[in-house]
């Protein structure tokens, strides 16, 4: 018998209450599953995971393929009590046995198939719906843990925030990886009652399509909004009532062209361990470059150093990689972030991650200062910037950049950067390159940029 507090319990409520809503559409529009149709198919699911053995405790590594199949799969696992890992279809067969190794999972999920791993039975008990991979983009790579309750509250708030009803639509076009497009796009609209129009990849014309016809929310990461502008998509985001971004910094001038096609942007700002935390107001006047105040509910605070400490009920309860540990808080419950803000008011911008800040000749440079200037320039589409050991330095201001034209002459660049950067934050070098490095959802891995 289902806890009235779980995940798949809430989304019950309302799949008996309405059991002919629409849970998920096709990429047309069309309805695939309606909730009572999507709830039956995870009680059977569910049946079938028992009779094989998957209880309670049991950990299960999940490729998580975005289609309505592997929607009832995870939601009938956790209906079984089991512990989620999400992973990356694709990701070699090693990798996961690795991970799964790693994690202790006792079965594993891949191409639909399920595998057991190893008769022995290892419990881990103690209602963790998830275990999210962070990126490792700043870091080894974490094993993050999740429950009921921090889901729940995490989607709550932002649905509270966002004005999220059962008549949205969302278009869910983000990796089911990451807590971004598992957590707060599919099952914050699962929570809602809301459709989900669930797309296989990020494909642009596909995108614009469902924004003019019926979808009502787009969440998306920086680079995304970067392609649908950079192919002349802007127009059809401004049919919705909301586009969401975050995970990452939003360049100034990419908002500012979204702002100018009537995009209704919002960005909001949060981290795996701790699900969102910051957002910019639904309703009132939102200032580009600063991800905005607290959702209701959380805390913030900011230490000595400038860094974002973060108080809330969807905190993570700790990892389990790199080791067994509990969430690191301070005496009072807050939460180092490792990110570096300035506040006015209740109002927060991020300046970047500690661990990106460039200390030059004595001088602190964020790489966001001198991406958001360079990225003006004429023949610039994008601008990574990171630091690199320099003797005469300490470290130097490497930039690192993608161009529309095969032409641009660095000198007019240069140029450009003593004009508008002070002294230290102008880059020492400047490297041209096809693409960024960069993580499934989007972000740049500033360490894996060479050159
Ligand atoms: P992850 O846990 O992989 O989602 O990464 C969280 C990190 O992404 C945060 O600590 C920030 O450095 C960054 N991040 C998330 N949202 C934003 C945002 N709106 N603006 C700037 N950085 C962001």
């Amino acid at each position: 018998m289902e806890a009235s507090v779980t995940v798949v319990a809430t989304i019950r409520q309302w799949a008996t209450a309405t059991p002919k809503s629409t849970a998920f559409v096709g990429p047309t529009g069309a309805e695939l599953v309606s909730y009572g149709n999507l709830i039956a198919a995870v009680d059977n699911k569910t049946q079938e995971f028992a009779l094989v053995g998957i209880t309670s405790g049991d950990r299960v590594l999940l490729e998580m393929v975005p289609n309505v199949d592997h929607v009832v799969i995870l939601l009938a696992l956790w209906s079984c009590g089991a512990t989620v890992v999400p992973v990356r279809a694709g990701e070699t067969q090693d990798a996961q046995a690795s991970l799964a190794e790693a994690l202790e999972a006792r079965f594993c999920l891949r191409n639909s198939k399920l595998e057991t791993r190893g008769s022995g039975r290892i419990h881990h008990d103690r209602g963790d719906v998830l275990l999210v991979m962070t990126s490792g983009s700043t870091g080894a790579p974490k094993a993050v843990r999740h429950t009921h309750a921090s889901v729940l509250a995490g989607c709550a708030m932002v649905a509270e925030a966002w004005d999220w009803r059962s008549d949205d639509e969302l278009i869910l076009a983000l990796p089911l990886t990451h807590v971004h497009g598992l957590i707060i796009g599919l099952i914050g609209s699962l929570l809602t009652g809301a459709r989900i129009r669930m797309f296989q990849s990020f494909d642009p014309p596909q995108i614009a399509q469902a924004a003019l016809t019926g979808a009502t929310m787009f969440f998306g990461v920086p680079t995304m909004y970067h392609r649908l502008v950079e192919e002349g998509r802007e127009g059809a985001l401004s049919h919705l009532r909301l586009c969401v971004s975050g995970s990452a910094p939003l360049d100034p001038t990419l908002a500012a062209k979204l702002a100018a096609a009537e995009v209704s942007l919002l960005e909001r700002y949060g981290m795996t361990e701790t699900l969102l935390t910051l957002t910019q107001s639904l309703h009132e006047q939102r200032r580009i470059g600063w991800v905005g105040e607290p959702f209701a509910g959380v805390e913030i605070n900011i230490d000595e150093d400038g860094q974002l400490l973060v108080k809330t009920p969807a905190a993570s309860p700790g990892f389990v990689l790199p080791s067994e540990m509990e969430l690191p808080v301070d005496q009072h419950g807050f939460f180092a972030t490792g990110d570096l803000v300035e506040r006015e008011g209740k109002s927060v911008r991020i300046a970047g991650r500690r661990s990106d800040l460039i200390i030059t000749g004595g001088v602190n440079v964020f790489p966001a200062e001198v991406e958001q200037v360079l990225v003006q320039f004429h023949g610039i589409s994008e601008v990574a910037v990171a630091g690199r050991p320099s003797a005469k330095w300490g470290e130097e201001v490497v930039a690192f950049i993608v161009a529309t034209k095969p032409d641009l002459d660095l000198n007019d660049v240069e140029d450009f950067a003593r004009q508008n950067l002070r002294p230290a934050a102008r880059p020492k070098r400047y490297v041209i390159v096809d693409e960024f490095p960069r993580t499934e959802l989007g972000k740049v891995r500033r360490r894996d940029l060479k050159g």
